[in-house]
């Protein structure tokens, strides 16, 4: 027997309102510090790299500035190279791991590349460990005219200048155990529809895009990372969160078309990753060292590919 689990705000079968949006809200404890993990991060990495302050996120009592990390010697002549994380704030190796790359691997493409680094896109939830904005409002699905997220505004504008003149940008995510037990209840009780069981795939992959797969792109990426961590298999359905398995740990999503982050450029390669740090096969340090090498295996095709 099925047993309805029903979250704990609001009515079954009713969207949320103002009230039960500002009950969750009520609920969301700030467990660990923007300033400590990420902003001095980047301070430690301003001798090195240009930082950008492209906006800023007035939460009272909180206000969080939004940085990115640009190559030093930007050249026009070059391919630009985007990488983001931490659109979805409680995605910890997003975050630490496009700083990672910054630090280990960025100053390899100097005189090749343009790189531009947004390592934290959703700092309040970064901090509340939570996917939405203190609106109850996914980034994620707001990357799109007129964007009811700031944190999502801010990057596109942040971005504009170069959406047709980016080569590549990948988008790092992972996928928890807490959105089968959190995050997907808590979105079909504020859209006031059921809640539907799924399956968290053990192991990594990437999400293409339907318009422009690119399934060479994304196997570089799924290469790079099967020396660091296990690929995700395939379900019983052949499906991975529900989505046909189109090549060995790749799915794809009409990017553009959801609003997702990965679909905020005209780049010819576009990928969004997705690491499993709940798997008993893998560490923090593996899950940001998956990342750092999709980065660098998605930078390093794009360069061999750049036509
Ligand atoms: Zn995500």
């Amino acid at each position: 027997m099925m047993t309805e689990a029903f979250y704990p705000i609001g009515t079954p079968g009713q969207p949320w309102g103002d009230a039960e949006t500002s009950e969750w809200l009520s609920r969301q404890t700030r467990q660990r510090s923007y300033a400590v993990d990420v902003l001095s991060v980047i301070d430690r990495l301003r001798s090195r790299f240009e930082v950008v302050e492209y906006g800023r996120l007035d939460y009272a009592p909180d206000a969080y500035p939004l940085l990115a990390i640009r190559s030093r010697n930007w050249r026009d002549d070059l391919p630009c190279m985007l990488v983001t994380g931490g659109v979805h704030g409680y995605e910890t190796s997003g975050v630490h791991g496009a700083l990672q790359f910054v630090d280990q691997h960025a100053a390899d493409y100097e005189g090749r590349a343009n790189l531009l680094v947004a390592p934290c896109v959703s700092p309040w939830a970064y901090e509340r460990v939570h996917r939405w904005n203190p609106q109850a409002i996914d980034p994620n699905r707001s990357f799109r005219a007129d964007s009811p997220a700031p944190e999502s505004a801010a990057l596109m504008r942040l971005v504009a200048p170069q959406r047709d003149g980016m080569l590549m940008h990948i988008d790092l995510h992972e996928t928890t155990d807490t959105d089968e037990s959190e995050f997907r209840p808590a979105l079909a009780a504020r859209d006031g529809k059921p809640s539907e069981p799924g399956e968290i795939p053990d192991g990594f992959y990437t999400v293409g895009d339907t318009e422009n797969p690119q399934p060479a792109f994304q196997q570089a990426v799924i290469a790079a990372v099967a020396k660091v961590t296990h690929i995700a298999p395939a379900d019983g359905n052949g499906e991975i969160i529900g989505s046909p398995v189109v090549a060995p740990g790749v799915i794809n999503y009409p990017l553009k078309q959801l609003g997702l982050c990965a679909g905020i450029t005209n780049a010819r390669y576009t990928t969004t990753t997705e690491v499993y740090p709940d798997s008993p096969r893998a560490t923090p340090e593996q899950c940001n060292a998956a990342q750092v090498a999709a980065v660098c295996a998605a930078i390093d095709f794009a360069l061999a590919h750049p036509a």
